[in-house]
């Protein structure tokens, strides 16, 4: 019997240890659908796209003016032109807070051209400099395979702290 209340006490203890140590919401805040968001990362919404993050113990959905601590907000190559034709936002200026700077940070990745030389893929290297002010280190970086932030999507992407930016690079760069 002690035995059996032991077991039965070390379940429900687990049980309770996970739930503490479980993060993670099932409804997104912004459109109540199912889904799940991570107390950790950035995510973004299946069904609305709202970004949502989690702070001072409540879920919210970001926006414009949102700057994540790093850099998350994703822009999938796929999606974008060839690299050699992306301009890139806010030159001279931070790319978090648009703050005059000459600080800058080389980010570069090895992506492909499909067509440019007849059916065949090509791989170029890239470097690109994103402007940062002493603040805002590391304001954009590469991540290959896949988004933490978009689960279930996969590709190469560039991802950066600030939404603003990173709205402003998709509406200069997207196909
Ligand atoms: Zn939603
Ligand atoms: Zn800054």
């Amino acid at each position: 019997m002690i035995y059996v209340v032991a077991v039965v006490g070390g379940i429900i203890l687990i049980g309770l240890l996970v739930k503490a140590v479980d993060s993670s919401q099932r409804t997104c805040p912004s459109c109540q659908a199912p889904g799940s968001f991570s107390k950790l990362f950035l995510r973004q919404c299946k069904a609305c796209s709202a970004w949502v993050v989690r702070e001072g113990g409540a879920w919210k959905a970001v926006g414009p003016g949102y700057v994540h601590k790093i850099a998350q907000f994703p822009a999938f190559l796929e999606d974008l032109k060839p690299p050699p034709r992306w301009q890139m936002p806010w030159p001279g200026c931070c790319s978090v807070c648009k703050q005059t700077t000459a600080m800058s940070t080389t980010v570069s990745f090895t992506g492909a051209i499909v067509g440019v030389v007849g059916p065949y893929v090509t791989k170029e290297k890239y470097s690109f400099e994103f402007y940062h002010c002493p603040v805002h280190l590391e304001p954009a970086r590469f991540q290959q395979f896949s988004s933490i932030a978009v689960p279930g999507r996969e590709g190469d992407n560039l991802e950066f702290k600030s939404f603003d930016f990173w709205q402003e690079f998709l509406r200069l760069n997207r196909k």
